[in-house]
């Protein structure tokens, strides 16, 4: 069955709102087996969202909206969808009721323009908001069906659940199977990957460039899922929904040993994407920003490291992993130092990085070359590459 979305909503087309929803609700689609191919956004006016929910419903047998159920006049998608299926709009005291409630419980009075709230398109089901005025809408007739949600997240979730359920809509298990790998390119995954990237089968194999390695994403076949695994493993750092930081935070709680962080480049990045993972206070102890080759000494780097490899080295990276190690008592300090840009460091171009940890075993360093993307990608790319150095080599 093919489904598609629609975000309704002029500032998702300027990218005033990022329009999350359509994604959200295309991949639990996608994970419910149906057929997604495209999505749609839409400003807030009648005639373009007319069109294109008709458009929607001639290729489609399950159309999704979200936003535009709001009560101010620029909020048009419950009257668009009652034109493109050719229902009219017909008023329930009962909602209108349910929905002067909500505004008694906050202790305001109804303004008359949430009135239309109570409308929705005759033979339409509703779906009850339990976390805002405005209901929902589930419309069938015959093999197709449109959902009406409104635009906040939290207010459209448990709203979609129950119109999935009416919907008959169960999960078949995840269709999607996502190998995050670090170190390995693009070019590289194709050479390992090769004849099972090609298109025109009933399974497929994509490779998507993100700051944290080329994410490997098999659709369809889990069968080519296990051989794609079985060809990149030692690239392969997690799997669908894990993250570095939440990786190495866990492998810390299970051995029970703590971390501290020294970085230059990052600017505190790592510490940032370790304070992501909830819980992560047991194993992250804490960390320094040590942003000038002064900061690198008062925090414990031996001043005759930096004179005789320079801010940007394999050396001082362990030095700084070292450092930051003793400063807080860890058991593990972790490093990273580079060049973000515009300008070259002591003779290293940008995109120049090192990453180091020390244990008490010892340490290790290593050196990146990531292409010049401007600032934030290279420091985005340095935190990760640490995340990931630990956790494949600590
Ligand atoms: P609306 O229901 O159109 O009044 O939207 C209310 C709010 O929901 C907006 O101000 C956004 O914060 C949020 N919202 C609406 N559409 C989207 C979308 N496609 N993606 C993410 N958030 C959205
Ligand atoms: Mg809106």
């Amino acid at each position: 069955m093919k489904a598609t979305v629609v975000g309704v909503g002029s500032e998702l087309i300027e990218g005033r709102t990022l329009d999350t929803n359509t994604a959200e609700l295309a991949r639990d689609l996608l994970d419910l087996g149906q057929e997604v191919a495209v999505t749609y956004r839409v400003a807030d006016r009648l005639a373009p969202l007319v069109a294109e929910l008709r458009h929607a419903l001639k290729g489609h047998r399950l159309v999704v909206t979200t936003g535009g159920l709001g009560p101010t006049p620029d909020d048009l998608t419950r009257e668009a969808i009652a034109e493109a299926v050719g229902a009219p709009l017909v008023f329930d005291p009962e909602v209108y009721r349910r929905i002067a409630r909500f505004f008694a419980q906050l202790g305001r009075p109804m303004p008359e323009i949430n009135r239309k709230q109570a409308m929705k398109p005759a033979g339409a089901q509703w779906l009850e908001n339990p976390r805002g005025t405005a209901p929902g809408f589930l419309w069938r007739s015959g093999d197709r069906a449109v959902v009406a949600l409104p635009g906040p997240p939290a207010e459209w979730r448990p709203m979609w659940r129950a119109a999935r359920a009416a919907l008959g809509l169960v999960g078949q298990g995840a269709r999607v199977k996502v190998f995050k790998t670090f170190g390995l390119g693009e070019s590289d995954l194709y050479l390992a990957l090769g004849e099972l990237l090609g298109r025109g089968r009933d399974y497929e194999v994509s490779t998507y460039a993100k700051p944290w390695g080329v994410e490997v994403v098999v659709r369809g076949s889990e069968a080519v899922a296990k051989e794609v695994r079985r060809r990149i493993q030692r690239a392969i750092w997690g799997e669908d929904e894990d993250t570095l930081p939440g990786l190495v935070a866990r492998r810390l709680a299970a051995e029970g040993k703590t971390l501290a962080v020294m970085e230059s480049v990052t600017g505190g990045l790592v510490a940032a994407l370790l304070a992501d993972v909830p819980g992560v206070s047991k194993v992250f102890l804490g960390g320094m920003v040590s942003y000038t080759g002064e900061a690198k000494v008062r925090f414990g780097v031996s001043p005759s490291v930096l004179r005789s490899h320079g801010q940007v080295s394999r050396e001082t990276a362990l030095a700084m992993a070292r450092a930051a190690r003793r400063r807080l008592d860890a058991d593990y300090g972790l490093a990273v130092t580079g060049v973000a840009g515009p300008e070259d460091l002591e003779g290293h171009p940008v995109g120049t990085v090192y990453v180091a940890f020390a244990g008490e075993q010892g340490g290790l360093a290593q050196g990146y070359r990531f292409p010049d993307q401007g600032r934030a990608a290279v420091r985005q790319r340095a935190a990760y590459a640490a995340l990931a150095f630990f956790w494949s080599r600590a």
